[in-house]
């Protein structure tokens, strides 16, 4: 579950994460059904109450990260952040956004899973901070997705930008990236970064030579 320092991550359908900062915070929520597990394992093994929970960062809108998100929040009353691009997706203010194949697709599991419309709290933007991590727009997969990028620790959560499987980083598979000029850009900037631990939307950590694995990566974009 630690999978670095601090860092607590629960896998599922999609990865989400606990983090220990300065204050208490909650990288996406998977599914619905997962608050109540977020709980347990703040209360059992981290010995810190619900309220603790400070913020709800969002990396992207999508149903598998923000599926149990109403439900965290009432729990919690912690603070949704998400980036301004995604922020009307996530109030059902737009529909969705998206490809051919995405946008039908995500209003069918969002009706299908009851995925609760969330107003956010925070709007986050490029060069914004969440603790000690810095927030870096990188839309692509959505419009308003973010990675946020700890400098002194070299920890990056990426979201659905990146995956992790095999001993390869990989995308999310191109009908999943409307956007694949921006995603390219996006991508890039990740690559100017010094990083040793990626932790990704959907798949395993990324804990040893992550510079490297990321620029192949990229070499192949
Ligand atoms: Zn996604």
């Amino acid at each position: 579950m630690e999978v670095a320092d601090g860092i607590y991550e629960f896998s599922g359908v999609s990865n989400f994460y606990i983090v220990l900062d300065k204050e208490i915070f909650v990288i996406d929520t998977g599914m619905p059904g997962n608050a109540d597990k977020i709980i347990k394992y703040l209360e059992k093994e981290l010995h810190h109450e619900p309220k603790d929970i400070k913020t709800i960062v969002i990396t992207h809108h999508h149903f598998d990260h923000t599926g149990s998100l109403d439900k965290l929040k009432k729990i919690t009353g912690a603070k949704v952040a998400i980036n301004g691009e995604d922020a009307e997706y996530l109030t059902d203010e737009k529909s969705q956004a998206g490809s051919a194949f995405m946008v039908p697709l995500i209003k069918l599991l969002n009706f299908i899973y009851r995925i609760k419309p969330v107003k956010p709290d925070i709007i986050l933007g490029e060069g914004d901070h969440v603790g000690d991590y810095q927030v870096i727009h990188t839309p692509g997969h959505t419009p308003g997705s973010i990675c946020l990028y700890n400098p002194i620790t070299k920890v990056i959560f990426t979201g659905d930008n990146l995956q992790y499987a095999d001993g390869k980083i990989k995308g999310p598979g191109s009908r999943l990236i409307p956007e694949p000029e921006q995603y390219k850009k996006s991508i890039e900037k990740l690559g100017e970064l010094d990083i040793e631990v990626i932790l990704t939307g959907h798949g395993k950590p990324v804990t040893s030579d992550a510079n490297k694995k990321l620029a192949e990566y990229i070499k192949n974009l």
